[in-house]
């Protein structure tokens, strides 16, 4: 399978499209990876915004741990390939910068 693993930009450049979902950060989340099993930080996967939406993959093994794609006022999330997101609710008391 021929595919340009190279052409990616890192995990932060999701935080404005995520933002629509997620109250807090999730770059600075941590996920873990449901292929390989490494545990990152979000803004440390390879993110592809070439595409219809915004894919992000792991940045050891390249597999795919989310998917965002929005159509008109929906906005659709997959996130088979994370065994978890572990975020930091902490944020949440601090005023929005
Ligand atoms: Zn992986």
């Amino acid at each position: 399978m021929s595919l340009h693993i190279y052409d990616y930009l890192d995990g932060n450049a999701a935080a404005g499209e995520l933002s629509k979902i997620f109250a807090v950060d999730v770059t600075a989340a941590e996920g873990q990876c449901a292929h390989c099993g490494a545990t990152k930080r979000f803004a440390e996967t390879h993110l592809y915004m070439q595409g219809p939406g915004v894919v992000a993959r792991c940045a050891v093994c390249k597999h795919v741990l989310l998917r965002l794609v929005s159509i008109r006022q929906r906005v659709f999330l997959d996130m088979r390939g994370m065994t978890y997101l572990s975020l930091d609710t902490s944020q949440l008391q601090e005023s929005n910068e």
